[in-house]
């Protein structure tokens, strides 16, 4: 990576950190330009969130990993944004959960699947599914994101798809499949239509989701059966709206920007 000065104390400092990653993705070829205005319109929701993972993404996180811990086939999906900013974590949370990771692309090349692949492979995947195998196709969908592997999304029940698109999710659901979406906006239509929706920025979320993979992997699946069943997505989604909602009410406050 380029040298690049962002003083220690700058109150942007990981934020900028991380649209470098997207930045060098984008110089190797394998971040589309939609993929960087896509992480601008992130980048302003996690402004509103706090930049911290919250409760709500905390309770969602379990219920991800209880549902991947289940799950008889899963499945982490992975673009060229999640392999610019946790290609590691992908590995090893594929690793620990036992799912199979699948490159899969709203704008598809064969150079870009191959460079994700690469990508994936140096940060310690032995297989990745979506290069020569996306020859199955995911019904009502046009873009090339419905071509998936007929040993991968094809026949998994439980997806995780981080940073997707909302026709997608929503075909996947038709599907039947327990779709998992890490997105910072609450009201995206793949927030609304994912199964389990995680709303905290992808580079906090995925290590995140490893940690308590490792610590949920002990308990029996009857208490993993009890977190999926208890969790509920319009509750957690209607926390973020409003965790969002209060807290920029708070900060109008405090700044003098609220006259009623
Ligand atoms: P949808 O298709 O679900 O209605 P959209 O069309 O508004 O969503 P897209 O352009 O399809 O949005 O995808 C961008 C989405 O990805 C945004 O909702 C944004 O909040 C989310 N996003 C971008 N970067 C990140 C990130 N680093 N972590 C988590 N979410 C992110
Ligand atoms: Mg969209």
């Amino acid at each position: 990576m380029e040298d690049i000065e962002i003083p220690a104390s700058h109150p942007r400092r990981e934020s900028l950190l991380v649209r470098e990653k997207l930045i060098e993705g984008f110089k190797k070829g394998f971040v589309v330009p939609q993929g960087l205005i896509a992480h601008g319109r992130g980048e302003c929701f996690d402004y509103l969130i706090g930049e911290e993972t919250q409760p709500f993404a905390k309770e969602a996180i379990d219920a991800a990993v209880a549902a991947f811990l289940l799950a008889r086939y899963p499945v982490i999906s992975v673009n060229g944004n999640v392999a610019a900013l946790t290609p590691g974590e992908v590995v090893e949370l594929a690793d620990v959960v036992g799912a199979k990771i699948e490159v899969n692309l709203f704008y598809r090349t064969e150079e870009r699947v191959r460079k994700i692949a690469e990508v994936l492979m140096e940060n310690g995947a032995t297989h990745v599914l979506g290069v020569d195998d996306a020859t199955a196709l995911i019904p009502e969908l046009f873009s090339e994101r419905r071509r998936v592997s007929s040993k991968g999304i094809l026949i998994a029940d439980v997806v995780l798809v981080p940073l997707e698109d909302g026709d997608r999710t929503e075909a996947l659901r038709r599907m039947g499949k327990t779709v998992v979406a890490i997105d910072l906006n609450p009201l995206s239509r793949t927030a609304r239509a994912a199964s389990i929706t995680i709303v905290d920025n992808v580079v906090r979320a995925m290590p995140l989701m490893i940690k308590r993979a490792k610590e949920l992997k002990r308990r029996s699946s009857s208490e993993l059966k009890e977190l999926l069943t208890s969790y509920d997505n319009e509750r957690i989604l209607r926390n973020a709206v409003r965790h969002i909602a209060q807290r920029l009410l708070g900060i109008a406050e405090s700044e003098g920007l609220l006259i009623c």
